[in-house]
């Protein structure tokens, strides 16, 4: 079998059967570690989880969680995996924790959306403070709502596709396309059915993601924490993504983890976002404890406007999809390989830089944080 084959699974029952197995090896290693699966939904769906504190002084813990984004989950997973056959035995159970989730959305995970049954995306649905959210949060999101919004059933793709170019254009000529990149960063909090919904209250996996977090914070001195997602960033490479609240600044943080990709964003720009979120949680309630938290991407459609296109053009047909369903089944099918093109893609190339890529992120950070030891 080859190596990408072991690691990235093509269905969620097949991931999480595998991410249930590391426990036997990990339990080599911390002999008190435990799984935990907390059904979420409607469906036969489960967050799982497997954790362990430290065999003698809980001084930090590595975290990894995975699939906020439901079908980023698939990449998430064979990160985990290859960090158990990989990594594991650099790490000193003594005064190391160990926390690793599999699939917070696991309904996305199962049927390849990014989004929870609820069409929320998670990472728009911890808000800290409520007071923090703008009173016109969904006003760039209403102007644009020709386009956000899904109408009616999906007849003739290439007019659809058509017909979002043209706005796009248009509205990178006019202010309209900076509207178009806020109502993404902000999320939408309004409209159900349209894409970036952030909800209109907490998640069951949100819930359930906090009380981690704040467990985490509460028993050891430090806390590590990579979450693991796909597609933003130069095709086949891993970028880091990191909240300001973090304190240092892009170069810093290039020459201190020896990182190429690297980007930092505020509270002002996205809301919502759950590394964000622990952040403040810690500054706020664990002030004493340190945190290292960053979400970690693998690159598919790459930057530029031409990916920044293609990139809004397949999460709003997947949406309009989803909602209205289209006539044909050609049409339908070129939608849904598009939509894995961006988020979990067949290519050889790009499953084999998951797992290079993922090697070069995990080393990084966890020899730079000493939680690795060779
Ligand atoms: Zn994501």
């Amino acid at each position: 079998m080859i190596e990408t084959d072991i690691y990235l699974k093509s269905t969620y029952e097949e991931s999480r059967e595998s991410f249930r197995s590391h426990l036997d090896k990990i339990k080599e290693k911390w002999p008190n570690a435990v799984i935990t699966s907390k059904s979420i939904g409607k469906e036969e769906n489960t967050i799982d989880m497997i954790y362990a504190e430290a065999l003698t002084t809980n001084k930090q813990v590595l975290f990894f969680t995975t699939g906020e984004h439901g079908i980023e989950g698939y990449a998430g997973a064979g990160v985990i995996h290859l960090f158990v056959e990989e990594y594991l035995d650099q790490i000193d159970p003594h005064t190391t924790g160990i926390c690793l989730i599999h699939a917070l959305n696991p309904w996305g995970m199962r049927h390849f959306r990014r989004v929870t049954e609820n069409n929320v995306d998670l990472n728009r649905n911890y808000i800290y403070d409520k007071q923090s959210v703008p009173k016109d949060i969904n006003e760039n999101y209403s102007k644009e709502s020709d386009l956000f919004l899904p109408n009616g059933k999906i007849n003739d793709l290439q007019q659809e596709k058509r017909k979002l170019y043209t706005q796009l254009s248009k509205a990178l000529v006019t202010t309209g396309y900076d509207g178009i990149k806020k109502a993404k960063g902000m999320g939408q909090f309004e409209f159900e059915r349209g894409v970036y919904f952030g909800g209109r209250r907490e998640e069951p996996s949100t819930t359930f993601l906090k009380s981690i977090q704040k467990k985490l914070l509460a028993n050891f001195n430090r806390v590590i924490h990579m979450d693991w997602h796909t597609a933003l960033g130069p095709s086949n490479e891993i970028t880091m993504v990191i909240s300001n609240l973090d304190q240092r600044d892009e170069d810093e943080l290039k020459s201190y983890y020896q990182l190429k990709n690297i980007q930092l964003f505020t509270g002002e720009k996205v809301k919502g976002d759950s590394t964000h979120y622990f952040h403040k949680v810690k500054t706020e309630e664990f002030p004493d404890t340190e945190l290292f938290s960053a979400l970690f991407e693998f690159g598919t459609f790459g930057t530029g406007k031409k990916a920044e296109f293609r990139e809004f053009q397949t999460i709003v047909l997947e949406n309009h999809l989803y909602w209205e369903g289209a006539s044909n089944e050609e049409d339908r099918e070129w939608i849904l390989n598009e939509f894995k093109e961006m988020f979990y893609p067949d290519n050889p190339h790009w499953r084999e830089s998951v797992i290079t890529e993922a090697r070069l992120g995990i080393e990084a950070i966890l020899s730079t944080e000493k939680i690795l030891h060779k």
